[in-house]
């Protein structure tokens, strides 16, 4: 927990957010700034900064965001017209909270390649 950090505060209840899932390992709430109809953010627990900070012992970790993304996407009923995930890494990517989370953004088309 860094008391500077948003997301730490949000998964400490300190700052308010509206949370879809909570589990030991992680939390899920919804976009303050929402690009998609649907658009959460799954976030770790843990305070791992960015996808660079990952240790080997957070792979289970990292699988269970997946699990949780494809549970979450079903009950958005967007698994089948198609959802898209991100993980923003450091500035040249559009990272503004460096605090771990991904990016679920359903509900309109998506184009590629990405902005
Ligand atoms: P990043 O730019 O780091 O990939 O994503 C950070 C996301 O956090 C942005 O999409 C932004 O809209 C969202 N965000 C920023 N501040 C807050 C907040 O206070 N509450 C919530 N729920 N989302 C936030
Ligand atoms: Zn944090």
């Amino acid at each position: 927990m860094q008391q500077a950090c948003l997301f730490c505060r949000i998964i400490g209840y300190d700052t308010p957010a509206e949370f879809v899932h909570e589990d030991d390992l992680l939390v899920a709430f919804k976009d303050l700034r929402p690009q998609a109809p649907v658009h959460l953010l799954i976030c770790p627990r843990k305070h791992i900064p960015t996808l660079n900070d990952l240790m080997p012992e957070d792979n289970a970790l990292i699988g269970h965001i997946f699990q949780v993304v494809k549970k979450l996407a079903m009950q958005s009923n967007i698994h089948q017209k198609g959802y898209r995930t991100v993980f923003n890494v450091n500035a040249g990517a559009g990272q503004s909270v460096y605090h771990l989370h991904l990016h679920l953004l359903g509900g309109r088309m998506f184009s590629w390649p990405p902005g």
